[in-house]
C-alpha cells in the first residue's frame, strides 16, 4: 500500500468512518463533496454493549446503565460484576475453578476512554477483583498489582474477604486430583471468562475483562486477561478488542492490541478479529485442535467482528436495543 493511501485509510479509520474506508481509498482528491456525504450519512450505533460468551444478564446490566446516560467505564464494570457474583459460572468470580494447589485465584483488568488501565493478578479471597482493578487504576499511580498486595490493598478499600471455593468447585478439584497429571483443562465449548466492551451515548469506549483463569493452573500462572493489549485493549479513537481462550496463546500474539491497531489500519473488527486468529493457527507446525481462543471486537463506529479457532464460542450483543446470544464465526472448520 502507498504510504499517502494508508495514512488516508488510518485516518478515515480514526474519524470513526471505518464501514466506508475501502470506498475513500478509491476516491480521488478531488472527491470531498462525496467523502462529506458519506460521513454525514452513518450514524455511529450506541449506546452499545458486546460481551464474550453467554452472559445475557451482565450484557443487560451493562445496557441499562448506558441507556440511563451512565458512562462506559460504569456499564462494563457493572456487567462483569453479574458473572464474578455467579457462582455457576466455574471461570469468573466466587466459585472459579481453583489452581492445582485447590486455591481459587483471579485476574481482572479495566481500561477507560482516557487510555487510563488497572489491573490485579493472581488474587485470593476477593470476588469481585474488576472493581479493585478500577480501584487500582483511579487509586494509585500504579497499573498492576499482584496477589497479597492486591489483596492488602483490597482490605484498605474496604472489600470483603470471601471463601472463592465453593462446594461444587472443590469437589471438582478433587475429582481432578485423581489423576492429577498436570494438564490444564481448557473446555473449548464452554469458557465463560467475560471480557466486555461498551460504548456510551457519548461515544466513549470502555473494556474491561475478569476470569479465574484456566481450571486446574500450576499456582502462580496468569494468563492474557489481565495483561493490557493480551486479553483487553482499548483506544477511544479507533475501538476495543477482548479474548477469551488459552491465554498463553492470546500473549504469545498480543491479541486484542493486535486487533485494535488492524482496525487503526482500515480492516474492519471482523477483519481484524480473523487476523488475530490467523496469527496463532497459521504459525508453522502449530497444533490448534486441543485449544480454543476466541475474540470480539468493536469500532469507534459500532460496527463489531468476533471469530474463534473452533466452533462454540458465542458473544452476547446489545444494541439498538435488543440483547442477543450470537454465535461467532469460526476458522476450525474441517
Ligand atoms: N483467557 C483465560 C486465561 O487464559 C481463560 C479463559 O478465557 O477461559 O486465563
Amino acid at each position: 500500500m502507498k504510504r499517502r493511501n494508508f495514512i488516508k485509510k488510518a485516518s478515515a479509520t480514526s474519524l470513526g468512518i471505518v464501514a466506508v474506508s475501502s470506498t475513500l481509498m478509491s476516491f480521488d482528491e478531488k472527491s470531498e463533496d462525496k467523502k462529506a456525504v458519506i460521513l454525514s450519512t452513518l450514524k455511529p450505533i450506541r449506546p452499545l454493549v458486546i460481551a464474550t460468551w453467554n452472559t445475557p444478564l451482565a450484557v443487560e446490566t451493562a445496557a441499562k446503565i448506558l441507556q440511563n446516560g451512565g458512562s462506559a467505564l460504569d456499564a462494563v464494570e457493572q456487567g462483569c460484576i453479574i458473572e464474578e457474583a455467579n457462582e455457576k459460572n466455574q471461570t469468573v468470580g466466587k466459585g472459579g475453578l481453583p489452581d492445582r494447589d485447590g486455591d481459587v485465584t483471579l485476574d481482572a483488568c479495566i481500561m477507560d476512554n482516557k487510555g487510563d488501565y488497572g489491573s490485579v493478578l493472581g488474587v485470593k479471597n476477593i470476588t469481585h477483583v474488576i472493581s479493585l482493578a478500577r480501584k487500582v487504576m483511579e487509586d494509585t499511580p500504579h497499573v498492576m498489582l499482584v496477589g497479597e498486595g492486591a489483596e492488602k490493598f483490597a482490605y484498605e478499600k474496604g472489600f470483603k474477604k470471601e471463601n472463592l471455593l465453593t462446594e461444587s468447585s472443590k469437589k471438582a478439584w478433587e475429582n481432578w486430583k485423581i489423576k492429577s497429571e498436570y494438564k490444564p483443562i481448557i473446555n473449548i465449548e464452554n469458557h465463560d471468562t467475560i471480557g466486555m466492551l461498551a460504548i456510551d451515548k457519548k461515544g466513549s469506549i470502555s473494556g474491561a475483562c475478569t476470569t479465574s483463569g484456566l481450571a486446574f493452573k500450576m499456582a502462580g500462572r496468569i494468563g492474557d486477561s489481565p495483561i493490557i493489549g493480551g486479553g483487553l485493549f482499548v483506544d477511544n479513537e479507533i475501538g476495543g478488542a477482548s479474548a477469551t481462550g488459552l491465554g498463553e496463546e492470546v500473549l504469545k500474539t498480543v491479541g486484542s492490541f493486535l486487533i485494535v491497531e488492524l482496525m487503526r489500519q482500515g480492516k474492519s473488527p471482523q477483519e481484524a478479529c480473523e487476523e488475530a486468529i490467523g496469527r496463532i493457527v497459521n504459525k508453522p507446525g502449530k497444533d490448534f485442535k486441543n485449544f480454543q481462543v476466541g475474540y470480539i471486537a468493536v469500532n469507534k463506529q459500532g460496527e463489531t467482528g468476533a471469530y474463534s479457532i473452533h466452533e462454540w464460542f458465542s458473544y452476547n450483543l446489545f444494541k439498538d436495543g435488543e440483547n442477543k446470544n450470537i454465535k461467532s464465526d469460526y476458522f476450525n472448520k474441517a
